[in-house]
């Protein structure tokens, strides 16, 4: 597939400028670290609040929304191991800091009035709900956000690959990936001033490619449940309702 995708092609897939969001159910996928704003370690309240108010955005505008976050921005079960503790209890670390970033997220919508809940996929009856899946599409279809807490349950996965669950099990429309920047890229932008941005990709080109947008067990999920993968830029304010209209700079990863 050609870098740029031709204008047609394009247009073809996304949905029109501007338009009514073609999107009933969509999964916002997070990383910790965009919940840290412009500190190293942990919340920034906020960056927090400000992300609560562009979901609310989405929210009004008729779309069922829920949310996976990730723990980078505290604890990863990875660098846990490389500094020699065991891998399985390193990974259960990540996972509570999800829950603690999920009820973080939780608190900042239901400041600005969206009701939520926090399903976690590690049972904390006290502090949240279990996650059950019928349960949730109920919490959904009342206009709540969900909030998936704990990644998969599992050690060894990571929080993109329970974010390609769980938009699977609730039949999500989308897996908007909120990231640092504007889509997939050749390189890393940042790195790389000669890196040019994909406007869409098929599942394959993230693996083949080595594109590293998503881990392969997530990638390959979304693809066989042919759930499309938009990657934006999460650091612009209003961003997530402008791309869920079509607006704005995105990559767009389907087999379509
Ligand atoms: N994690 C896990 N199983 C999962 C999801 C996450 O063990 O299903 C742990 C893992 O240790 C991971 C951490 O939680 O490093 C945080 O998730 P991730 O690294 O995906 O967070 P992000 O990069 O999205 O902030």
């Amino acid at each position: 597939m050609s870098v740029v995708t031709a204008m047609k092609d394009i247009e073809k897939d996304q949905p029109a400028a501007s338009a009514k969001p073609k999107y009933k159910r969509v999964l916002l996928k997070m990383s910790g670290e965009a919940l840290m704003g412009p500190k190293e370690f942990g919340l920034d309240p906020e960056t927090v609040a400000r992300i609560a108010q562009d979901v609310k955005d989405v929210v009004d505008m008729g779309v069922e929304v829920c949310i996976v976050v990730g723990a980078g921005n505290i604890f990863r079960g990875v660098s846990g191991a490389s500094n020699g503790m065991d891998r399985t209890t390193a990974d259960h670390m990540g996972m509570l800091g999800i829950v603690i970033n999920a009820l973080c997220m939780q608190n900042a919508l239901e400041n600005v009035g969206v009701k939520t809940r926090v399903q976690s996929a590690i049972q904390m009856d006290q502090v949240c709900e279990p996650y059950i899946r019928r349960k949730a599409m109920r919490h959904m279809e009342k206009g709540r956000v969900v909030i998936f807490a704990a990644g998969t349950g599992n050690p060894y996965f990571t929080s993109d690959t329970g974010a390609a669950l769980r938009a699977s099990e609730m039949n999500c429309d989308l897996l908007a990936k909120g990231t640092k920047v504007n889509g997939i890229y050749t390189a890393d932008p940042h790195k790389d001033p000669t890196a040019q941005k994909y406007d869409q990709l098929g599942y394959m080109d993230i693996l083949t490619k080595d594109l590293k947008v998503m881990d392969a067990t997530a990638v390959s999920l979304a693809r066989e449940n042919k759930i499309p993968v938009m990657v934006f830029s999460i650091r612009e304010p209003g961003n997530f309702a402008k791309v869920i209209k079509g607006d704005g700079e995105y990559t767009i990863v389907s087999d379509k």
